[in-house]
């Protein structure tokens, strides 16, 4: 795909779906995620759609690391207005906050833009710290938003994550401008290679990291997940239990918006019926987000696709075609025709989650 040209693909799948001329929207669809899907005009019904990752109000883990002071500023991101105030009135006498502008979110391309679409609800950005560093931060990002490496300091992120991350945003900028796409397919196509550490798994609402790892198994990330989880531990226990059950379930990825979680399990290589490994799963669950129109054009996606991996019960991806397999036989094929081959997401256990309590972590989590 040309550089910038997934922007107007967007625009245009955006507007067919609007008007709901599906053929054309479907065409667009097609050639954003680079993959021949079967006509359909079923949504996906809400009983087989999940929201793991919202892109949308407190994380958990990131109200844990202010309340136990793991990180020096907490940059709570995509917050409502009305609850960043509240939590700033709630917590004036601990942190010192600062309020970013607000804005509205693509929930296609992933960013943010100054302008409203119907449905989209307003977002802003909270900069929490104890030493008002959280000013220091908004100010550096505002004057100089390309410096990722000097805010992943100010974060406290480790330099290794920080600095691949800042390669994957140059890279971003002089291809599609969707940097959050291309840190996740970096990360999953390390994570075919040899699968991952669940607790790093960025696909989530539960994320611990609050940043992309460098690798799937980042020992540094991994350092910051265990001390972010044991405070969880401790904080919001069912926030963490639900943590170390709901990271690393497997992922068919094709774009930001365009995925499939998978109740199942990675099948090593060795064990699958065609190349690579593979996902062996009970059943699949078509990605949505809170939006209302991206949802609506997630669930025509997931019409094409769920469907067929319901008649299976294994799925590779190979040579960019996503192949279904019934007990080893092929079932379905999704041929591949793009640059940017569909991946799945792979994470092993998680060393984090085994690990005990570590009875010296306090602290509480404040409420959003
Ligand atoms: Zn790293």
């Amino acid at each position: 795909m040309e550089p910038y040209r997934l922007k107007r693909v967007y625009a245009d799948l955006r507007r067919a779906a609007g008007r709901g001329d599906m053929a054309t929207a479907l065409q667009a669809l097609q050639e954003a995620i680079g993959t021949q899907l079967p006509s359909s005009t079923t949504l996906t019904p809400l009983s087989q759609c999940t929201t793991t990752l919202s892109y949308r109000g407190f994380k958990p883990a990131e109200l844990a690391m202010l309340a136990a002071n793991i990180k020096r500023i907490v940059k709570f991101e995509d917050v409502p207005p009305s609850h960043a105030r509240a939590f700033m009135a709630r917590h004036a006498d601990r942190y010192q906050m600062t309020l970013g502008r607000p804005y509205y979110k693509d929930y296609l391309l992933m960013s943010s833009r100054p302008d409203r679409l119907p449905g989209e609800s307003q977002l802003t950005t909270l900069y929490a710290s104890r030493t008002g560093a959280g000013r220091a931060l908004m100010e550096l990002e505002r004057s100089e938003p390309e410096a990722i490496e000097d805010a992943g300091d100010l974060l406290d992120f480790p330099s290794c994550c920080s600095h691949t991350f800042s390669h994957i945003f140059q890279r971003s900028r002089q291809d599609q401008d969707t940097v959050n796409d291309d840190a996740v397919r970096a990360l999953l196509e390390q994570t075919m290679i040899s699968p991952g550490d669940a607790a790093l798994d960025p696909l989530s609402d539960l994320d611990l990291l609050a940043f992309y790892p460098c690798q799937p198994n980042c020992n540094a990330a991994l350092s910051i997940a265990r001390t972010t989880h044991t405070a969880l531990q401790r904080s919001a226990p069912k926030i963490a239990a639900q943590a170390s059950r709901d990271l690393g379930s497997p992922v068919l990825f094709w774009r930001m918006p365009f995925f499939i979680r998978f109740d199942g399990d990675v099948i090593p290589a060795a064990q699958t019926p065609g190349n690579g490994p593979g996902v062996g799963y009970k059943s699949s669950y078509l990605h949505v987000f809170p939006d209302p129109s991206v949802s609506r054009i997630q669930r025509m996606f997931g019409g094409c696709v769920l469907p067929l991996l319901a008649l299976g019960n294994l799925v590779q991806v190979d040579d960019g075609d996503v192949v279904i397999y019934a007990d080893n036989e092929e079932v379905a094929r999704l041929p591949g025709e793009g640059n940017y081959p569909p991946l799945l997401g792979l994470w092993a256990g998680s060393q984090v989650f085994s690990d005990k309590i570590d009875p010296h972590a306090a602290g509480t989590l404040p409420t959003d």
